[in-house]
């Protein structure tokens, strides 16, 4: 895995020079899987992921307790049910390219719209963490919030160590 962001300053410089979890790097090499598969970020708007703490096999198999599911990764058998839209775009979890940033851009206005219409909505990803959070981010962006506001949601919502990808972080402060 390459450097992520310490998860306790998110190497912000106010906070990163004091920071006794990194020491004052900003760096984090460890990032534990989240106890849920999901967690609703914001009304009708949930992130996960594959892979989580969980002991149970099936949690995070999708059925069809949401009306549009966005997964960043494929995997046989997490569903979600037959008749559910699902759309599946491969993301990597590195600094956007242009063709990246393309792709991203059309799911947070897909996302974003449904939210608006009152679809329930799940992004996934594999740890529902990093490209998760960076397509709910963008979406909660469209939706009104600031960047920072955006971030804090999704941290708030799936744990610190959501979003600790530099190039992501950086991505949602250029828009
Ligand atoms: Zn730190």
């Amino acid at each position: 895995m390459s450097a992520m962001l310490c998860h306790a300053c998110y190497a912000e410089p106010d906070a990163v020079v004091d920071c006794a979890v990194c020491r004052g790097t900003g760096r984090s090499t460890r990032m534990p899987l989240c106890r849920d598969p999901w967690n609703e970020v914001t009304p009708g708007l949930w992130q996960g992921g594959h892979d989580v703490l969980s002991q149970s096999r099936g949690a995070c198999v999708v059925a069809d307790q949401f009306d549009l599911v966005v997964s960043l990764v494929s995997r046989q058998g997490y569903g979600p049910a037959e008749g559910v839209e699902h759309i599946v775009a491969r993301m990597a979890d590195a600094v956007p390219d242009a063709g990246a940033s393309l792709v991203l851009a059309g799911l947070a206005d897909t996302v974003a719209d449904a939210v608006r219409s009152g679809r329930t909505v799940l992004v996934r990803c594999s740890g529902g963490l990093n490209r998760s959070g960076v397509v709910v981010a963008s979406a909660l962006i469209r939706l009104g919030r600031t960047p920072d506001e955006a971030l804090a949601e999704v941290r708030a919502a799936r744990g610190p160590w959501a979003l600790t990808n530099p190039g992501f972080v950086g991505y949602l402060r250029r828009k």
